[in-house]
């Protein structure tokens, strides 16, 4: 073994194809039962209809190498992601474009006029200069706006006061003034042809790629644990940095998802694949309905039945599945302790999500694994 890879996410795949490719031979390992991280999907048992266990994914990228890189191991869909709102008992379309803005105003401004209209509503804080979540959303759509789609949703999935989120999060969500509600602005975007499993299972194809499954890097019983292999053989280390350090500078705070699903007997449930619910009364963030994802695959998913999935957000605990790096003051602090210690860590490359506490897309790990092969594995 040349290499050993902890976490069999889109980060660890692309280093273990990559390393393979380039000769060496790699073992990959997870502690979960299979490959693929949180981008994972499977069939519904019930319908057929293929869902993504850990959350909607949505591939999207305007990184050139990437989008050539991906293509290697699948086609993409034509999908195009929208994403609709219902704001006290009426629907809207999102990102806030300029039919959110006619809508919730009832009128219709020209871009010009609704631009000078969002100019006088977000004067308070300066787009700029803004420090904060709560500061950027209302610079960038005004305050009714902000509170009507940005507020109570932000409430319910982060449970922090905006003021200590990070600007970032909000400034992931295009604002525009035209009608265009395209959700991201890439310049690639799709959903692999025959799902995001058969998409992993070809990048660990390579003879030189060994993955072993149920595998926790910290437990000292299988024989690729910490002790054991740190310091003998190079490691790309994908999981939780605090894990990695036992938590020796504190815990980083998580938000975690729980999904419920339900399969409904009516063919279309909601008209599209995602509802948002922003307001303080509805206890969940939003439901998918994942037959929409793909409508080329109509002819072999029911007519007559639908599965749906609701999202509700809380704070992570040491049981549950870490997905949205909270990153509010008290982790900054920490993570910087963290990344001090990763310096020294002899032949220990962290990456990924969770290796470095960063909200990544795929596109984003993916790319930043380019990278690290590129740069320091090679
Ligand atoms: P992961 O996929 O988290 O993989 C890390 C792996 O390491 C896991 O399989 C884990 O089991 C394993 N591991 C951890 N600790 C250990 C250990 N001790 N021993 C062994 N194995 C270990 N991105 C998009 O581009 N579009 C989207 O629409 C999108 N939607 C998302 C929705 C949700 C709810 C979430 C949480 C994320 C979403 N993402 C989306 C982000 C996407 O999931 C990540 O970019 C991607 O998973 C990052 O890959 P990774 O390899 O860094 O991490
Ligand atoms: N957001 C919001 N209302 C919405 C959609 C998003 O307030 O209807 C905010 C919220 O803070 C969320 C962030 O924008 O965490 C990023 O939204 P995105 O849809 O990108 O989140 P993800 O799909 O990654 O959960």
């Amino acid at each position: 073994m040349d290499l050993l890879i902890v976490g069999a996410g889109f980060f660890g795949l692309t280093i273990a194809e990559r390393a393979a490719a380039a000769g060496r031979k790699v073992v990959v390992i997870d502690k979960r039962a299979h490959i693929g991280g949180n981008a994972y999907s499977e069939a519904d048992p019930e319908t057929g209809i293929e869902i993504h266990r850990y959350g909607a994914h949505l591939f999207h990228t305007s990184n050139p190498s990437v989008w050539e890189y991906v293509n290697r191991f699948t086609t993409f869909t034509s999908y195009t992601h929208r994403v609709y709102s219902t704001h006290d008992g009426v629907v809207y379309p999102l990102p806030i474009n300029l039919g959110t803005i006619n809508q919730f105003f009832r009128a219709a401004y020209t871009p010009d006029e609704a631009r000078a209209l969002i100019k006088q509503q977000s004067g308070e804080f300066d787009s700029e200069r803004a420090v904060n979540l709560e500061e950027k959303g209302i610079a960038l759509i005004g305050r009714p706006l902000f509170e009507a789609f940005i507020r109570d949703y932000t409430a319910k999935q982060w449970q922090t006061d905006a003021r200590d989120l990070p600007a970032e999060i909000i400034s992931r969500l295009p604002v525009r003034y035209t009608y265009d509600n395209r959700y991201f602005n890439d310049t690639w975007e799709g959903l692999p042809t025959d799902g995001y499993t058969a998409w992993l299972e070809r990048m660990v194809e390579h003879p030189n790629i060994e993955v072993r499954l149920s595998t926790d890097f910290f437990d000292a019983s299988q024989s690729l644990n910490k002790q054991s292999v740190v310091g003998q053989v190079p490691v790309v280390y994908t999981g939780a940095v605090d894990r990695y350090f036992d938590y020796s500078e504190g815990e980083l705070s998580w938000r975690t998802l729980d999904f419920e699903r339900e399969v409904l007997d009516v063919g279309d449930f909601q008209g599209t694949s995602v509802m948002n619910y922003p307001d303080a009364d509805v206890p969940y963030t939003r439901i998918h309905e994942f037959k929409h994802f793909h409508p080329e695959r109509a002819d072999r998913y029911p007519t007559d039945r639908t599965v749906i999935v609701r999202e509700y957000s809380r704070f992570a605990t040491a049981k549950d599945e870490p997905y949205y790096p909270v990153n509010a003051g008290r982790d900054r602090e920490k993570l910087l302790a963290y990344r001090e210690l990763t310096k020294i860590e002899p032949q220990v490359h962290f990456g990924g999500r969770l290796g470095t506490y960063q909200y990544l897309d795929m596109h984003m790990a993916i790319g930043s694994a380019l990278s690290m092969w590129k740069n320091q594995l090679a």
